[in-house]
């Protein structure tokens, strides 16, 4: 199958009208097409046909853009294992079944965004369980730079500072499906006596969580009518929202510290750019040993990677770890005759 970088991911087959399998597209074009988790840019725009995914990413999207689709979690030739990314994600694997001689059953996996790490509810993406010859994966922190500290000491750093500062209010900022809850899960194992206040957004995703996982996970954030008078209390709220002049302004008046918390934060800019107080890299990606480790434990012959720094991490891959690997660019043709 030829691997091409259009909207979403394409694996097509030579001779077909369409595409054997889209994923992660805004057009649902595939024979297949598979949605690898909830963020919403990487879910399809109209109503789409059927769509290979989790029964817990379905649950999400439908709840975040009220458009409902028929999924299954499954089809001929692709499964899904998790990613590790956000609740409900998942990586597909592909089998070529245009073989009509036998000679050359090659299997794709697409992770995805994906991460390796056990974060608090959720558990991370098994790259041992997965055998494939062709990998194409997300580099979003695809340079050396972005090496973060085991999730152990990130999560017990994140506490210490939410109990250190437990005399004033603390504004923490992250993306309402992945990064808000987990901040709820620690602020909560940090405190259990101060209050967690989100945004409407963030508690609209909390419920769809709670209902797509059967309650198997609860989030206590609760969403507030005001930010004033505020004496103690946790708040979580959207990262875009972390420079917005309502945000400073109830920051100012309140008394409150402000935290960031991304990958990003390993660049001292992330600091500057949210305005925060104090940043930790806390994240729902892989950081650069994770992708080496990631390559590594699945072996493939061929990788390609999408995203961040993809260009940088396939030469890596290719001069470090004598790997056959290239970025996959949007709209460029990635033939095995390039090589
Ligand atoms: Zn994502």
């Amino acid at each position: 199958m030829t691997v091409r970088y259009r909207d979403g991911i394409h694996f097509e087959r030579e001779g077909d009208s369409e595409p054997h399998v889209v994923a992660d597209a805004r057009s649902a074009v595939g024979t297949v097409n598979v949605v690898s988790h909830a963020h919403a840019d990487h879910t399809f725009r109209s109503a789409p046909e059927t769509v290979v995914c989790s029964a817990e990413t379905a649950a999400i999207a439908e709840a975040r853009t009220g458009t409902g689709f028929e999924f299954v979690d499954a089809a001929p030739g692709i499964e899904l294992v998790p990613a590790g990314h956000v609740v409900g994600s998942r990586a597909a694997i592909i089998d070529r079944e245009d073989a009509s001689d036998g000679t050359d059953s090659q299997r794709y996996c697409y992770t995805g965004d994906f991460s390796t790490r056990d974060r608090c509810y959720l558990e991370g993406f098994d790259p041992h369980a997965v055998d494939a010859d062709v990998l194409v994966m997300e580099t979003t922190y695809g340079l050396p730079e972005y090496r973060f500290p085991t999730q152990e000491t990130l999560e017990a750093e994140i506490s210490d500072w939410i109990g250190d500062n437990d005399d004033r209010p603390l504004f923490l900022f992250g993306y309402s499906l992945g990064r808000a809850q987990k901040l709820q899960w620690i602020a909560r194992s940090a405190s259990t006596d101060r209050e967690t206040l989100v945004s409407d957004s963030i508690h609209d995703v909390n419920r769809a969580i709670e209902t797509a996982t059967d309650g198997r996970l609860e989030f206590l954030g609760r969403p507030y009518d005001t930010l004033r008078n505020l004496t103690d209390e946790i708040v979580i709220l959207p990262s875009n929202q972390a420079r917005a002049d309502w945000v400073e302004a109830a920051v100012a008046r309140e008394n409150a510290l402000k935290a960031g918390f991304s990958g990003w934060a390993v660049d001292s800019s992330f600091r500057y750019r949210g305005n925060y107080d104090v940043t930790f890299p806390l994240t729902d990606h892989c950081d650069f040993d994770e992708l080496v480790a990631t390559v590594r434990a699945i072996d493939p012959e061929v990788v390609y990677t999408t995203h961040g720094f993809d260009e940088a991490f396939a030469d890596v891959l290719e001069t470090e770890f004598g790997y056959r690997a290239r970025p996959l660019k949007r709209d460029q043709t990635t033939l095995e005759e390039f090589w």
